[in-house]
């Protein structure tokens, strides 16, 4: 069976698929591949094979990276898409799939190992780079960091030490709301979470101490919070003003990077209480999300942006003439085989 992607869809939105190389510790355990790519000229480096039961199921994407593919191959396919947002376009780079899938692994890399830095780092090195390299033609840009996390249908802001004094006692514990920030788009296409930390940055440098700063502030919730890294959506957010003192011409572009949340299915291990809220949650904004991506690959009229606090987060960034990518990370052990070919239907909505 061949499924349609949302690629074909055309559009501003592509689907990359990559797959992960097995762990030392699931190679034993894996009897044969349950991963193939199929060789004709139409499908190479596009489609992938998912065996389970014996039976084949066929996908094509936009791109499919098989485990061997290096960080900075993965980025050379991108580094167009994050341009266009230096030029004024909004971009969103979502990552989805479950738990231990390489969604962190593709967009921050492995930590302590620069070769292998991921999306996330590999985008603000060119940012900051062209930023430079555009100063001769009279270009000056000013850039906004601001990072958060959705968890359980709650924004929770991960910077928000910078700014505020020890004793704010606001900020989130437990799981349990503070602040409730609030989203609001204004005419132009801008969003404003009330109360969330934005800061103004000059370098990489300072971005990659912010970005330290969120992670430190996310795995103090995970002790507390039953793991909610992986149950939370992780936002990076860049925005670029750019005006150009020789011409008079201005952009105004956007940069999300989205570590999704764990797209495992709960519900059969029978979860209940704040689990059982938890997985709902999940569920809810992953196929908001999809809903979202495929009304608008569909061009359709309506377009549910309000069905979750992530598409509604990033609705200007979602619609109109921005740019969408959704890499889908697939692990490709026997037991992954089930949640595998989940990811795969949900890339290309056939579930
Ligand atoms: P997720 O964020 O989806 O839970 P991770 O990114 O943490 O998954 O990946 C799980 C493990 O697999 C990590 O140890 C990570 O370093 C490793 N990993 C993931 N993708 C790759 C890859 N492409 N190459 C090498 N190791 C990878
Ligand atoms: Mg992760």
């Amino acid at each position: 069976e061949l499924h349609n992607t949302i690629l074909e869809l055309k559009g501003n939105i592509r689907v990359f698929c990559r797959v992960r190389p097995l762990l030392p510790d699931e190679s034993c355990s894996s009897e044969g591949k349950i991963i193939s790519y199929p060789t004709s000229m139409e499908a190479s480096g596009r489609g992938i094979e998912l065996t389970q039961n014996g039976q084949k199921h066929s996908f094509t994407f936009d791109r499919v990276f098989a485990p061997d593919a290096l960080q900075e191959e993965v980025f050379t396919e991108i580094s167009q898409l994050v341009q266009s947002a230096l030029d004024g376009y909004k971009v969103c780079i979502f990552a989805y799939g479950q738990t231990g899938s390489g969604k962190t692994y593709t967009m921050m890399g492995r930590p302590g190992h620069l070769g292998e830095k991921g999306l996330i780092p590999r985008s603000l090195e060119q940012i900051f780079q062209t930023r430079q390299s555009q100063q001769p033609q009279g270009w000056k840009y000013e850039m906004q960091v601001s990072m958060l996390e959705i968890y359980n249908e709650t924004i929770r802001d991960l910077l928000a030490t910078t700014n505020k004094s020890p004793s704010d006692t606001t900020r989130a514990e437990n799981g349990t709301p503070g602040k409730q920030y609030s989203i609001k788009h204004d005419a132009s296409g801008n969003t404003l979470v009330s109360d969330l930390t934005v800061v103004d940055v000059e370098s990489v440098k300072e971005v990659a101490f912010l970005l330290n700063q969120a992670a430190n502030s996310r795995s103090v919730g995970k002790t507390q919070m039953n793991e909610q890294s992986s149950r939370s959506h992780f936002v990076f957010t860049l925005r670029i003003y750019g005006v150009n003192e020789s011409t008079d011409q201005q952009v105004q572009g956007v940069l999300n990077l989205i570590d999704l949340a764990g797209s495992e299915r709960l519900s059969r291990s029978g979860s209940t209480g704040d689990r059982l809220k938890e997985t709902q949650a999940i569920n809810k904004s992953l196929s908001s999300l999809s809903d979202v991506i495929f009304a608008l690959a569909k061009k359709e009229d309506h377009i549910p942006f309000r069905n979750s606090k992530l598409t509604y987060l990033l609705q200007p960034c979602l619609g109109g003439d921005s740019k969408t990518l959704m890499f889908v990370n697939i692990a490709p052990d026997q037991a992954s085989s089930g949640e595998s070919l989940c990811s795969l239907r949900f890339a290309s909505r056939v579930n």
